[in-house]
């Protein structure tokens, strides 16, 4: 194998390791993130549901003002009804009491109804609240427990990306910026091993003369389909693509 494909593949290989390092980062960050959010939204539903409990307690409050100032005002008609003199005012004034007792009845209803609707959410109130108090536990031991898991992947990483800048050095640059482009694009296989006449980036038959002259060792090609950069082992190995 030429000394530059040998290179290519343990660029390969470092680039690997990183990309996988960087995924198991991304997926630890992840679950706190997860459980940041999750407290993001049991905080805005408090806050929403606390908000909506305090209008509801002021509509209420109106409410039952307003009932006991109709109780009050059929107290004060009933007694005027024992001085009335007229059988007309009777009838008026007995009409008003009558309009009155109606309001009252949808009024005790409305705070009936406001005191039963506060039931629930109260119940909700306090069951994120301590969804929220467990969480934000949760959130501080998760970040505490990631905490060191985190500082050793991001030193590992380092430590790899030092590893890739060296090999990266040994590269002819117009073939390292292919191989770069090749690595991300196709998902972390820029080295293709050509096996049997076929490619085993693609899986697709390679044109005969250029398998041959892929078995000669003589300079670096590529596939025509996948672009990917060829190597061939003259000892059967495992695949490594
Ligand atoms: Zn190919």
């Amino acid at each position: 194998m030429p000394e530059e494909i040998a290179r290519l593949m343990g660029l390969q290989g470092i680039d690997r390791q990183l990309q996988e390092l960087e995924q198991t980062l991304a997926t630890i960050a992840g679950n706190v993130e997860g459980l940041r959010e999750e407290n993001e939204r049991n905080q805005a539903e408090l806050q929403r549901l606390v908000e909506e409990d305090q209008q509801n307690s002021a509509a209420r409050k109106k409410a039952e003002k307003e009932l006991a100032e109709g109780e009050a005002r059929i107290r004060n008609k009933r007694m005027r009804l024992n001085l009335v003199r007229t059988d007309k005012e009777l009838q008026a004034l007995t009409h008003e009491v009558e309009a009155l007792k109606d309001t009252n009845l949808r009024l005790e209803s409305e705070v009936l109804a406001l005191t039963e609707a506060g039931d629930p959410r109260s119940a909700r109130i306090k069951e994120l609240g301590e969804a929220i108090a467990k969480g934000r536990a949760a959130l501080a031991e998760g970040e505490k427990e990631i905490a060191t898991q985190v500082e050793s992947l991001k030193s590992s990483i380092a430590e790899k990306r030092r590893e890739r800048d060296e090999a990266a050095a040994q590269i002819q640059p117009t073939l390292l910026q292919r191989y770069n482009t090749l690595f991300t694009r196709r998902q972390g296989t820029a080295v293709a091993l050509a096996k049997g006449g076929t490619c085993m980036g693609c899986r697709r038959l390679l044109p005969p003369q250029l398998f041959n002259e892929v078995q000669k060792h003589l300079q670096i090609h590529f596939c025509p389909n996948c672009q990917r950069i060829l190597y061939y082992e003259d000892k059967p190995a495992p695949e490594t693509t």
